[in-house]
């Protein structure tokens, strides 16, 4: 069986570049008084986030509130419709930007070898052979699929198939990970291990996550900000700012209990804790 293997010995995948140094201390996206929708349909305003090198955020709120839109401008897909968005070119113009989606547009008609797949996120981006080979190899690693490369895609597990893809952003070596509810749907162990990969990249690899999810485990764990999605507006900050019972409950409406940890970090307190 395929286990995901904890990093003992941190490498980057590639080394800091000229360019990272450049944009180092500058934010990844910023946002100012952004108002995003589509055609008639408003769907967030004033919208003011500043998402910073290093920073792991939870996007939090319940489905059609706007977490997907905001994504969407984010990666350059929605244009504002006021307000400025700036986005740092030497992550967003260099492809060093991956994103997760919560189900694959692809069709399963085409036999896809997990090798396949995975170098498909490579597109765009210019690499020779041996440089291909050594980051598919360490991907595969890093998420457990090495024993599975040769596998066809569409017969993995639903666990296994979310680490391919979570390979498939990790292959292009990107400074920023946008990742949208991936363990929605997953058992225990497969969330656990996608998990592990994530807080892993975000500690010892130094990536940015943007992360969608239900779970508040998950934030009250791992997230060093959040962004709530309520009635079009979005709150955000750092954890301790925003993750309150007042603010949960407001966003989920229904009652959230929230602590404060020894640690300074906000306890969620749910039903299945
Ligand atoms: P979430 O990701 O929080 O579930 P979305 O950003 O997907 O929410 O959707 C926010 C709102 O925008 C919903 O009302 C949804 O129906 C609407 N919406 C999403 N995509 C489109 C689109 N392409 N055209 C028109 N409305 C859309």
């Amino acid at each position: 069986m395929n286990q995901i293997t904890a990093v003992q010995h941190p490498e980057k995948l590639s080394e800091a570049t000229s360019d990272e140094d450049k944009s180092r201390g500058k934010p990844i996206v910023k946002l100012a008084g952004v108002r995003l929708g589509y055609s008639r349909v408003p769907v967030l305003d004033d919208i003011n986030l500043s998402i910073e090198p290093g920073q792991f955020w939870c996007f939090l709120g319940p489905n059609g509130e706007g977490k997907t839109t905001l994504i969407k401008a984010m990666l350059g897909a929605l244009r504002p419709k006021s307000g400025r968005l700036t986005r740092d070119p030497q992550v967003f113009e260099k492809g060093r930007v991956s994103y997760v989606p919560q189900r694959l547009e692809l069709n399963p008609v085409l036999p896809t070898s997990v090798r396949e797949f995975i170098l498909t996120g490579l597109a765009g981006i210019s690499t020779h052979g041996e440089h291909r080979r050594k980051r598919l190899d360490r991907v595969l690693e890093i998420v457990g699929l090495g024993a599975s490369r040769h596998q066809n895609f569409w017969t993995l597990s639903g666990g296994q198939k979310q680490r391919a893809m979570l390979a498939r952003a990790l292959v292009r070596d990107p400074r920023v990970l946008i990742i949208d509810e991936p363990t929605a749907g997953l058992d225990l162990a497969a969330s656990t291990t996608v998990l592990n990969v994530l807080a892993d990249m975000h500690t010892n690899f130094d990536v940015t996550i943007v992360f969608v999810t239900h779970d508040l485990h998950i934030v009250s764990k791992y997230a060093t900000h959040a962004a709530l999605f309520w009635g079009g507006a979005v709150l955000c900050g750092e954890l301790r700012e925003v993750i309150s019972s007042e603010n949960l409950g407001n966003t989920f409406g229904v009652p959230v209990p929230v602590e404060m940890g020894k640690d300074g970090r906000p306890q969620i307190r749910t039903s299945e804790a």
